[in-house]
């Protein structure tokens, strides 16, 4: 009977606390989350060199900033450029003012800087007289009819956007896209406007 009695013993003291243990003594052992896990903020890639370059010269009287999308897996403003040079014949080039990268032709949030930002002239980007004259053009690469922009591409456009705003005395309200005054899909049903357009500072 002794024998059996200490079994029972056993169990209460010995068997059941390590099986149902203390949950809060559990997690107060745990260690700290690895800072390697915490996502860090997306990079905005636009050198220094050049936006002090930007701050120098004097802009136009812009009135708009125009956000597309390139409806391409790919692209950069060197590829774009030859596009609109020998396929639209455009001899300035470069349809937009700026472009940001998706890391498929260039880097990921890199901001391109056009030869019409540097030289203040109209854009060829909205197929719409006002808005090329008065619009600023951003196209950031990638089809988002089929998918989101990237991270690093928002954080980039909201970069720029600031900038411009700033710079140019543009409203928020000013801040459109393609669509928002011609027929197209551009930039495409999934470019998170609203998401964009909340974030802004
Ligand atoms: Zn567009």
């Amino acid at each position: 009977m002794i024998k059996y009695k200490w079994s029972y013993l056993m169990i209460f003291f010995f068997v059941l606390p390590i099986m149902y243990g203390c949950s809060s003594t559990r997690v107060s052992t745990l260690p700290p989350i690895p800072k390697k896990y915490i996502k860090p903020e997306p990079e905005i890639i636009i050198p220094s060199t050049i936006l002090s370059e930007l701050n120098k010269f004097k802009v136009r009287p812009w009135k708009y900033i125009v956000i597309h999308h390139s409806a391409s897996y790919s692209g950069n403003a060197s590829s774009i450029d030859k596009y609109h040079r020998n396929e639209r014949g455009w001899t300035n080039g470069l349809g937009y003012h700026f472009l940001i990268g998706n890391g498929n032709g260039s880097r990921d949030g890199q901001i391109e800087v056009g030869n019409r930002w540097n030289q203040q002239i109209d854009g060829a980007h909205a197929g719409n007289d006002e808005y090329n004259k008065y619009g600023v053009g951003i196209c950031l690469i990638g089809n988002f009819e089929n998918s989101r922009p990237t991270e690093s591409q928002i954080s980039s456009l909201l970069y720029l956007i600031n900038y411009l705003q700033k710079r140019c005395n543009i409203p928020k309200g000013n801040i459109i896209t393609h669509k928002n005054f011609r027929k197209t899909v551009c930039p495409g049903k999934y470019f998170p406007y609203y998401d964009v357009m909340a974030r802004l500072r």
